[in-house]
Formats: structure tokens, C-alpha cells, sequence
């Protein structure tokens, strides 16, 4: 018998994952090798910690007193084990250190000896399957030119901001950017070149953005889009102007005999009330007129319109 339970040990000590079994007063009864040597690897324990004069649970609700969320939702995961309100119970959670990323998953699971329960705890490693879902997740949302926000990640947030913006009675403001006469540079310098300069316009766009804290997105080809929520019409127009002008100052060459030697864009903004009977796509219909109407009248320039006092009034 004595054997058997020996041998048992040396599996579990050989297992990977960290294991640690606790008793229903949450004191640890038990913990694998990997359990030992990640507590010293991550620095929080030394290498003489004797894991059985720790409890568990104590720890838990320590930490939640100290306001980690982790903390309370295990302490309390664990509770409904023991008094055996729940089966199974088990969570996933970031433990990033200084030089890398990890995530790991916890497993809980009951057992009964005699009339003691008991409780195993697992906790495994997942951060490649996290790391290769952020990276599907990256490039789900990300254009792979610019690597800026993509048409599907903007649509997103717009409909997100949509939906917030009709609920707290906020305005939204939707820029849409295009580029002046893109076909003609694209032309006379070639797509490699077209595609260096959508580079570096995405690259001044996202600067801006993080300067202003708005969020911004290609768009399409040569466009690109802007969403502000509750910003005043004022602001988001100096904001378009600071581009217009950042973009001039970049003195790409335009090939097109316009009035400008140097790239430039042309804009069109709307600011709304959203309410039940709209929907984003007036709100892009609206931003595209304005958009259109600025090509007519010349380019390079902002053409604003804004509803938000009517619907306010
Ligand atoms: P307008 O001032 O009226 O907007 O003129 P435009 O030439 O910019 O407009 P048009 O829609 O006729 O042309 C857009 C061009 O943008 C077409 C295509 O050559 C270029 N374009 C679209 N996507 C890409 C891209 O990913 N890379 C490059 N290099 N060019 C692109
Ligand atoms: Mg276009
Ligand atoms: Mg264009």
C-alpha cells in the first residue's frame, strides 16, 4: 500500500503542471515538485518555505483584503467546493513577470477521504495557446501595412460607442479621411511607394490619436476613419486641422499638377445624438456627403456639419 502511494507521488511530482492539495480548512496538506520550484522561481517563497504550515484560503482572503479580484473569486470558488455547493471550479488569469508573458489556468476539483474533503489544485501553464490567441486576435483587428486598426476593429467600436452613446445620451463624431488624388501618386511612383506613404499618414494618424486619446482606424485603400464620443465639434475640427496640416508638413511629393505640391487629404465630420431609430450607417452616410462635398469644393480641406444641438434642443 505503502508503495503504491509512493509511487503515485512520483507521478504527481513529475507532472508539469503546479499541484497542491488542500483540506477543508484551506491549510495545504500536500504540493508537487513543480508547485516547490515555482514558488521559488517566482520569488514568493524562499527555498526553506514549509507549504504545510500555510493555508491557503488565509491567502486568498488576504490578497482580496488587498484588493486583488483574483483573490476573492478563488477564495470563494474554493468555499463552494468545500461545502459542496459546486463540482468543479476553475479560472484563468494573467502571472506576467519583468521578462515575460504567462497566463495560467486553475483548476479546482474535490475529493473525499473518509469524511474529510479535500481539495486538488492545479494550476497550468497556458501561455502559448494565450500568446497564439492574442496573435490571431492582432491580426484579426489590425491592418498588416500600417498596423494601425482595421475597417472590422473600427466597426466594432463604433457600434460599441454607439450603443453607450444612446444609453448615456452622448454625441459621437465620425471623421473620414481620404487622400487627394492617391491614384496619381500611385501611379507615377509606383504601388511600393503608395504604400511607404499610407505608412507614414497611418503613423502620424495614430500619433495624434494617442496625443488626443481618440481612437482611429485604416479604413479602406486610402482612407482612414476617426470616432470621438462627447468631444465638442471645436475640438474634433482643430484636431482634423492638426492632421491637414501634419500631413502637409510631411512634404510628400504630389505628382498631381494641383494647387498643393505636397499630399494632402480631404474631410468629412458629423457629430450626432444617436437615438433608437439611427444607426451608424447615417452616421458614415453623413460623414461621406461631407467628404464628397469637400472633394467638390478644391480638397484639402474639413467639411463639418453637426446635429447634436437639434437633437439636444
Ligand atoms: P480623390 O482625391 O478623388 O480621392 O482621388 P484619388 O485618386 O485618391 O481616388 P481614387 O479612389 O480614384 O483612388 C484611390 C487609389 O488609392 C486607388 C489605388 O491606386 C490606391 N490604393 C488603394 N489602396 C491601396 C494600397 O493598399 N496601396 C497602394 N499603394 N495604393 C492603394
Ligand atoms: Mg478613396
Ligand atoms: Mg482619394
Amino acid at each position: 500500500m505503502l508503495d503504491s502511494i509512493e509511487f503515485l507521488k512520483s507521478i504527481i511530482d513529475s507532472i508539469a503542471s503546479q499541484l497542491a492539495v488542500i483540506d477543508s480548512d484551506g491549510r495545504i496538506v500536500y504540493v508537487n515538485q513543480s508547485w516547490c520550484d515555482f514558488g521559488k522561481e517566482s520569488g514568493a517563497c524562499c527555498d526553506t518555505v514549509e507549504w504545510d504550515t500555510i493555508n491557503y484560503l488565509t491567502a486568498c482572503d488576504q490578497s482580496s483584503v488587498n484588493g486583488d479580484n483574483f483573490g476573492s473569486s478563488v477564495a470563494q470558488g474554493l468555499r463552494d467546493l468545500i461545502q459542496g455547493d459546486t463540482e468543479e471550479f476553475q479560472i484563468e488569469y494573467p502571472c506576467h513577470s519583468p521578462t515575460q508573458k504567462r497566463w495560467f489556468i486553475m483548476r479546482c476539483t474535490p475529493f473525499d477521504q473518509g469524511n474529510q474533503r479535500f481539495i486538488v489544485i492545479v494550476h497550468q501553464d497556458v501561455s502559448q495557446r494565450k500568446l497564439a490567441e492574442e496573435a490571431v486576435e492582432r491580426l484579426a483587428r489590425f491592418d498588416s501595412l500600417t498596423n494601425i486598426h482595421n475597417r472590422r476593429s473600427f466597426d466594432e467600436h463604433m457600434e460599441a460607442s454607439w450603443s453607450k452613446a444612446i444609453e448615456c445620451q452622448q454625441s459621437v463624431s465620425l471623421a473620414i479621411i481620404d487622400l487627394d488624388y492617391f491614384k496619381s501618386l500611385n501611379d507615377y511612383y509606383g504601388h511600393q511607394a503608395g504604400d511607404d506613404c499610407l505608412v507614414k499618414v497611418a503613423q502620424l494618424l495614430q500619433s495624434l490619436a494617442t496625443l488626443h486619446g481618440f481612437f482611429c482606424a485604416r479604413y479602406g485603400g486610402e482612407e482612414f476613419a476617426i470616432i470621438w464620443v462627447e468631444e465638442s465639434v471645436d475640438k474634433t475640427r482643430i484636431i482634423c486641422n492638426e492632421f491637414l496640416q501634419a500631413l502637409q508638413a510631411l512634404q510628400i511629393k504630389n505628382p498631381c499638377p494641383t494647387s498643393c505640391p505636397h499630399l494632402t487629404a480631404s474631410i468629412g465630420l458629423v457629430e450626432l445624438i444617436p437615438n433608437k431609430s439611427s444607426t451608424v450607417k447615417d452616421a458614415f452616410r453623413q460623414a461621406d456627403a461631407l467628404l464628397y462635398q469637400a472633394k467638390k469644393e478644391g480638397r484639402n480641406k474639413i467639411l463639418c456639419h453637426s446635429f447634436s444641438e437639434k437633437a439636444r434642443a
